[in-house]
């Protein structure tokens, strides 16, 4: 995988992050976002932990943990709860202003972007007196196709 020019940004803003906030700025902080990078989809703590040491990297479950804390909070990353499942997180530039629609059988997830939510999103919050900043959304549904479904759950 291409390391993306972006990425030298997004370690440019962790580590300006952590100087600000005097955490300590390691080697292993910067190798789990070059990780993130590669991965280039959602993924929870475990499947992480799980890819980095499959790539020899010696990296504790409470470094992947922590570290992803602090990406979340510089909102280099973005963490979501999808039903029944541990948080999953994607980098916030991936694909920008997207929602999902998940599989209540087989848990796939899928991306889409829909302008004309946006657009409800910003009636519904200014007709309540609010400046809409961003929204969250997740459709909760079945695969069309059962076969294709239960293919998708042994993966
Ligand atoms: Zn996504
Ligand atoms: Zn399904």
């Amino acid at each position: 995988m291409p390391p993306t020019p972006e990425i030298a940004e997004l370690k440019n803003q962790f580590s300006e992050y952590l100087r600000r906030k005097k955490y300590r700025n390691t080697q292993e902080r910067s190798n789990v976002l070059d990780r993130i990078a590669e991965i280039d989809d959602h993924f929870s703590a475990d499947e992480l932990y799980l890819y980095m040491n499959g790539q020899g990297d010696k990296v504790s479950r409470a470094t992947i943990y922590s570290t992803l804390d602090l990406l979340t909070q510089c909102n280099i990353l973005t963490k979501h709860r999808f039903q029944g499942e541990s948080a999953h997180f994607e980098l916030a530039t991936r694909m920008p202003h997207h929602d999902h629609l998940i599989c209540t059988e087989c848990g796939r997830i899928v991306e889409f972007r829909e302008e004309a939510i946006d657009g409800i999103r910003d009636q519904v919050a200014k007709g309540l007196g609010f400046r809409p900043l961003s929204h969250s959304l997740q459709i909760h549904a079945v695969c069309h196709d059962p076969t294709t479904c239960e293919h998708n759950t042994s993966d």
